[in-house]
């Protein structure tokens, strides 16, 4: 079967023709119906994304149809209610099941995961190996072609969003600096919290006018196109309560720490690498700080629910696997409007 495979960084990735992975034990094999390419897959080409193992099939965001189940996976996908031939979307926090964060139902923190695109074989293929039939959610109605960035792009924010409640109470305001998929996705994970959705003030900052323009058509109220932070205080009224930070590099975090208010909080989500010097002098006095890694199974199970009862909307530009390339560099030059996903 035909793989995109990553065999070393800085180098284009390669359509080899490698053997058909065959399940054993717990494992479940996935016809893939497509993967979502993610700037993280970009990173992880240039080399700067840490806990990557080469040579690798990339792509982490993953539906399709289960093929096939080892011997010990078929009776848990009974339990599951899930059968050969159903369209399923793959969680792709694989860790070891039994330590404290996997416990917890946090398995995507796990310190020993093996994710596939990072350290397991991905989805930018025909068919992908999952350790165990756990991964695996059912799409109910949705289309594998179509849910595959919920599986990411879906659930990142769903986590941001969540981790912030008990900030996002009526009349609070919050910054989303960047609104590619996954901003788009938080703006309406906001407006749907049944508290404070609609209370909420909803301010983008972007440098891409058209993705102002669509982040308006999905509950943003204010949009700054770049700007100083004096200028961001000017038009949201004020210090930020939450600022989730969707591109991640040493400007924007900075924007982020100078206009979050005491004891704010600010969201970090993209991986562009960036740092922030932290101590008294800023961000401000008892302001918060966190990272967002991915989401946990609930997250996804709740954002399929959502999904499959219409309460979401979300593009999608399906692209031949054997286009990946081209595709990579479409995302690297911004001139993409939805989630490019591949399709084998
Ligand atoms: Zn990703
Ligand atoms: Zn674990």
């Amino acid at each position: 079967m035909r793989a995109a495979r990553l065999h070393a960084a800085e180098e284009p990735l390669r359509l080899d023709d490698v053997p058909m992975p065959e399940p054993a034990g717990t494992e479940v094999r996935i016809r893939v119906g497509a993967c979502g390419i993610c700037h993280t897959d970009l990173h992880i080409v240039e080399g700067t994304q840490t806990r990557v193992e080469l040579p690798i099939t990339l792509g982490h965001e993953v539906a399709g149809w289960i093929d096939a189940a080892g011997p010990v996976a078929e009776p848990v996908l009974r339990r599951l209610r899930l059968a050969v031939g159903d369209a399923v979307i793959v969680f792709g926090g694989w860790g070891c099941g039994t330590c404290r964060e996997c416990q917890g139902g946090a398995e995507q923190r796990c310190p020993t995961s093996r994710a596939p695109g990072f350290q397991a074989d991905g989805g930018y293929a025909e068919m992908m190996l999952v350790p165990h039939p756990r991964h695996l959610v059912g799409l109910r109605s949705l289309d594998p072609v179509r849910a595959a960035p919920l599986a990411d792009a879906g659930i990142t924010p769903y986590r941001a969003v969540r981790r912030a409640s008990p900030w996002l109470v009526p009349g609070a305001r919050v910054l989303l600096i960047g609104c590619g998929a996954l901003g788009a996705f938080a703006l309406q994970y906001l407006r749907l919290l049944p508290d404070a959705g609609a209370d909420l003030l909803l301010a983008v900052r972007e440098l891409d006018p058209a993705r102002l323009e669509r982040a308006s058509e999905v509950g943003a109220d204010i949009g700054l196109l770049n700007g100083d932070p004096a200028m961001t205080r000017e038009l949201i009224g004020g210090a930020a309560d939450v600022v989730m930070d969707f591109v991640g590099n040493n400007d924007t975090l900075a924007h982020a720490a100078a206009v979050v208010a005491p004891d704010g909080l600010v969201l970090l989500v993209g991986e562009a690498g960036g740092r922030l010097p932290f101590g008294f002098a800023s961000p401000p006095v008892e302001s918060w700080l966190t990272t967002v890694a991915w989401g946990s199974r609930d997250d996804l199970r709740d954002v399929v629910r959502l999904a499959a009862r219409g309460r979401l909307r979300w593009e999608v530009e399906p692209v031949p696997l054997d286009d990946v390339v081209a595709a990579h560099d479409r995302l690297r030059s911004g001139a993409v409007d939805g989630r490019l996903v591949l399709v084998p």
